[in-house]
């Protein structure tokens, strides 16, 4: 069996790999470990082998690593769906969330961010893939959403996060990629990250332009949701 060192290994030569494939500078990639189901001890494992940024989706669970892991100075994001009653321990615990898709979360988010910590670090998540997702803005109210977002203070508009539908022809990724760069850079805004490329696609999200790839399979394995 492979260890989680040997797994990021290989990870990050594959984003080295690509990253040189699509001509852009080295390390203009960041590696997002997505430890949701994964234990706090997985999480020790990554931080052992050098990685610092983990995702979670869940935000009980989250919570509980976090204090397992207090010890360790890692940078935590959050990247699933949001309910409102979960802002205000989401604007206290995270360092980003990548998931913000409605001005409402992203309000309460800026009036919840603690005055002693730094601006919370926002992706908005953008649907470009229709009916078959349920999560994600709907491009056409982008342009909006993204200026009401930027003015407000306890926030920090980064740029734009996606989850195409999964598909494994290399053609419909990038489609699907490369329209996410487009709306970025239809925004007047400084925006410097686009969170995309998962563990089957990150090769495609590079080459579209990703800055963030966020990668949960390919580090820790399969995930077993047959215990919760
Ligand atoms: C689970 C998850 C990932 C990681 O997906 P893998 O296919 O396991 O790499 C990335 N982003 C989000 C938002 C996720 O929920």
């Amino acid at each position: 069996m492979s260890t989680i060192a040997d797994n990021i290994a290989l990870v990050s030569s594959r984003i080295q790999a690509a990253t040189a494939a699509a001509g852009r500078p080295e390390n203009s990639v960041q590696l997002l470990a997505v430890s949701k189901t994964k234990p706090a001890q997985a999480l020790r494992e990554a931080y052992a082998a050098g990685l610092r940024d983990f995702g979670e989706n869940y935000l009980q669970e989250a919570l509980s690593k976090q204090l397992e892991l207090a010890d360790l100075p890692l940078i935590w994001h959050f990247i699933g769906p949001i309910q409102s009653n979960k802002t205000r321990a989401i604007a206290e615990h995270f360092d980003w969330v990548h998931s913000v898709d409605r001005l409402k979360i992203a309000q309460r988010l800026s009036e919840q961010r603690p005055a002693e910590l730094p601006p919370l670090n926002i992706c908005i998540q953008v649907n470009v893939s229709g009916e078959a997702s349920k999560s994600g803005c709907n491009p056409a109210d982008l342009p909006a959403l993204a200026e009401a977002i930027s003015q407000l203070p306890r926030l920090h508009l980064r740029g734009l996060m996606a989850i195409p539908e999964p598909t494994e022809a290399r053609a419909e990724q990038d489609a699907a990629f490369a329209a996410v760069q487009t709306l970025q850079a239809s925004l007047n805004l400084p925006l410097d990250t686009l969170s995309m490329g998962m563990s089957h696609d990150l090769e495609s999200a590079i080459a579209q332009g990703a800055t963030w790839v966020r990668i949960g399979t390919a580090l820790f394995g399969a995930r077993d949701y047959s215990q919760s």
